[in-house]
């Protein structure tokens, strides 16, 4: 078996051990003559099996009994419309600042069903950098304020969060989840989909507090209702049960390496490593402002269209793969999430070093 050190940013890399319990257990769970993928639902072991990765995720992330943890489908992206329809209809307001392309189509979505607002953009310099706000500039009478916590394509993280006084803060947190601590009881809702840093795609997690639960626009579809997921316990239709058992396994191997404050140590030596090489390089350069870098996606580009297509090619056929930018930026971009090993991040350096020397 040879494994790549894959740079995806999603579908990414899983942790070993996630994958090893994962095949293990294939044929059978526990004692129960099934794989997790034939089992029913309604099923005893299954019961236990999403109410354990409930328990986990509530302990690493230190969720609060106020909020409910929903396991949904339909990716990061139908919750650009979950949200407007379930949290827009006090005052048909909301306010979004625009960080990148998953915060863009979030607003778009939005402004279907209610008032929705630009507050701020770094659209002006291709997304590089996070607009600072003050508490001043969101409208007293917004629903929410929306936010995109880590952007995935651009490499920005908000590492303060907007002041929005009372009015309740949406957080997209996709490619972020689980890579460092967060405290929940800022957040009306965050959101994930799992493919970016928890498992497989098919499960999008939802983090809601209680109040905001039962407010839905009266022609919301009774799947896109939060309060139906919620009375439910996800279990209203078929879950997709197989990813939230991995996503079980992932929550497990996070208590196992030492929660979240030690998941975070060991990605900010990674990012630091990374980064590091990237402000001293005489080739290749970082593409967003120091303050606002992500931890989980790094772009990177050399100036010269060719020679990143070089780069890319080389380093696939090195056994460092996905590493092209999003296909909106070009360059090249390392998605170093929770599951790559502080060795890839070290290797690839090494690598980048070397095509330098070569090429510069
Ligand atoms: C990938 C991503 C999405 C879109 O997720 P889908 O599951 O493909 O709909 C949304 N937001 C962020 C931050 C992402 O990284």
């Amino acid at each position: 078996m040879a494994r790549v050190y894959n740079f995806s940013a999603g579908p990414s890399m899983l942790p070993m051990d996630v994958l090893k319990t994962a095949a293990d257990e294939m044929f059978e769970y526990g004692d129960s003559g099934q794989s997790v993928m034939e089992m029913s639902h309604r099923s005893k072991e299954y019961q236990a099996i999403i109410d354990r990765a409930e328990a986990d995720l509530r302990e690493i992330m230190n969720i609060p009994d106020n909020y409910k943890v929903l396991f949904l489908q339909g990716g990061g992206s139908t919750q650009f419309a979950m949200v407007p329809l379930n949290l827009m209809n006090k005052n048909h307001k909301a306010d979004y600042i625009i960080t990148g392309q998953w915060a863009n189509k979030a607003y778009k979505e939005a402004a279907r069903y209610g008032n929705a607002r630009v507050v701020a953009s770094s659209a002006d310099k291709t997304y590089s950098y996070i607009p600072k706000t003050k508490r001043e500039d969101f409208d007293k009478d917004a629903d929410y304020v929306y936010i995109c916590m880590n952007n995935t394509i651009y490499g920005t993280k908000f590492h303060e969060l907007p002041d929005t006084g009372d009015i309740p803060l949406v957080a997209d947190i996709s490619s972020c989840a689980l890579s460092e601590p967060i405290d929940v009881t800022k957040f009306g809702l965050l959101y994930a989909g799992a493919q970016k840093n928890i498992a497989p795609a098919g499960v999008t997690i939802v983090i809601i507090r209680e109040d905001l639960i039962g407010n839905a626009m009266d022609f919301t579809p009774t799947m896109l209702d939060y309060k139906t997921h919620a009375d439910n316990g996800s279990m209203f239709n078929t879950p997709p049960c197989y990813c939230i058992y991995l996503a079980g396994l992932t929550f497990k191997w996070i208590k196992k390496m030492g929660g979240l404050e030690a998941i975070k140590a060991n990605n900010e030596k990674k990012a630091r490593i990374l980064y590091d090489f990237l402000d001293s390089s005489k080739l290749f350069k970082g593409t967003v402002v120091p303050e606002d870098r992500s931890l989980m996606n790094v772009p990177f580009v050399t100036g010269n269209e060719e020679l990143d297509a070089k780069f890319v090619a080389e380093a696939k056929a090195a056994g460092f793969v996905n590493l092209k930018g999003h296909r909106t930026v070009g360059g090249m971009r390392a998605s170093i999430y929770n599951a790559m090993p502080v060795e890839g991040v070290e290797k690839l350096v090494e690598f980048m070093r070397k095509f330098e020397e070569e090429n510069a």
